[in-house]
């Protein structure tokens, strides 16, 4: 749901083809910058895992809607899994195909805007099914989501099987005798865990809901998976969905990973503003266009940077722009000294930045751009003044 991207993520496409500050010499700074082709690879991989095991694979939108891509994404996998009426309606409108939704907040006023877009709903609790079954069962295939109780995620933050989670109806809080018009589980128990995670947790599931499974048409195995990732065990995935469609051959088995789609994929380039007492002011933000820097909190990866230790050379302090004291990336080390006006490349940033971003403190944006497959840069889109002004009245 996050990340946590020290030493693991090596962005391959930098990597690989030699890019390095000079590259993005001429662009204007701050902007996320997504390689295509490092997306098709990943979207490469995600749909070979359709096609090995029979599943289908959901783009969560959660972690990356980067809308100009789907007509892309969509030639790879099933379609998107969305948890509100605005990332509904863009899998709708943007990507098409399938359309899943997981909610814990349906109410009369946006389950009919959710049945505009929506081919399955899943319902966080019987209270929630109890209350809208009537109006949904005939129009959209209904699933209930369970909470497996099997911790996978340390940070609870991100653990939807942590004690104090809302998410899911226990084992405890199950209500067998209400399943009528449910025809699907969906469980999301992970976060950035590799396929041994997937395969503790399914035990689990069917150990707690399996005696149901006949009746169920579907299983969503929800998301976390980080597949595209280099030492994720492919053949342990598809071997896992395998047996277990061997199992069960009427089910069908959906994934909707959001890091997955986009990991490695796009970077998020700033530029130093001002250098004081190995302090180098940045005009990126970790509070506005990195949260999770902070959030997490994790130290993100710089290109050409190593994270500082005692006896390092030239160690700056990250800073942002905002007056924020808290605004603070975090401290590494440059092989040689900064200089204002030096471009400073994060890497792994096109997950659960864009969609996260904010004007807290009228900082502006970040621009859009993307590196196409022959190397050239387009920039998609450029952020200003309105986009600040237009969140407030
Ligand atoms: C966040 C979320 C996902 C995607 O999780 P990733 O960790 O980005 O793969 C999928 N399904 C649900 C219900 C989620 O909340």
């Amino acid at each position: 749901m996050s990340k946590n991207n020290e030493n693991i993520f090596i962005e391959p496409w930098i990597d690989e083809e030699g890019w390095n500050a000079d590259n993005f010499s001429e662009i204007e700074t701050p902007c996320y910058v997504v390689s295509k082709s490092h997306l098709e690879k990943n979207l490469r991989i995600l749909s070979q895992v359709e096609k090995d095991t029979g599943c289908h694979v959901l783009m969560a939108l959660k972690g990356f809607s980067m809308f100009s891509m789907f007509p892309m994404a969509r030639k790879y996998i099933s379609g998107t899994e969305a948890s509100s009426v605005n990332e509904a309606r863009l899998g709708y409108e943007e990507f098409g195909k399938e359309v899943h939704v997981f909610s814990p907040s349906y109410t009369e006023d946006n389950i009919k805007e959710y049945l505009k877009y929506a081919n399955h709903l899943v319902f966080n609790s019987f209270s929630q099914w109890n209350k809208f079954k009537d109006i949904c069962h005939n129009k959209v295939s209904c699933g209930i989501r369970v909470n497996v109780e099997h911790q996978e995620v340390e940070n609870p933050m991100y653990d939807p099987s942590s004690s104090n989670s809302h998410f899911g109806v226990t084992k405890s809080n199950f209500e067998v005798d209400n399943l009528e018009g449910i025809e699907g589980f969906h469980f999301h128990n992970l976060c950035e865990n590799g396929a041994d995670a997937l395969e503790r947790t399914l035990k689990v599931f069917e150990e707690k809901f399996g005696e149901f499974l006949p009746q169920m048409k579907w299983v969503n195995f929800g998301g976390g998976h980080h597949i595209t990732r280099r030492d994720y065990d492919l053949n342990l995935l598809t071997k896992i969905i395998t047996d277990f469609k061997k199992k069960y051959p009427h089910l069908e088995i959906y994934l909707e990973p959001g890091e997955a789609i986009a990991l490695n994929a796009g970077v998020l380039i700033g530029s130093v503003v001002d250098i004081f007492s190995n302090t180098a002011v940045l005009n990126v933000s970790a509070t506005c266009h990195m949260p999770d820097v902070l959030e997490m909190p994790y130290l993100p990866t710089i290109l050409g940077a190593k994270t500082a230790i005692d006896g390092s050379d030239n160690v700056y302090r990250l800073v942002g722009p905002s007056c924020l004291t808290g605004d603070v990336i975090g401290k590494y080390s440059f092989s040689k000294p900064l200089v204002i006006g030096q471009k400073i490349i994060f890497l792994n940033m096109a997950i659960y930045t864009m969609v996260k971003n904010n004007t807290f403190n009228g900082v502006n944006l970040s621009d859009i751009v993307i590196l196409d497959k022959n190397g050239k840069i387009k920039i998609i889109k450029k952020f200003g003044y309105k986009d600040f002004k237009n969140r407030l009245s």
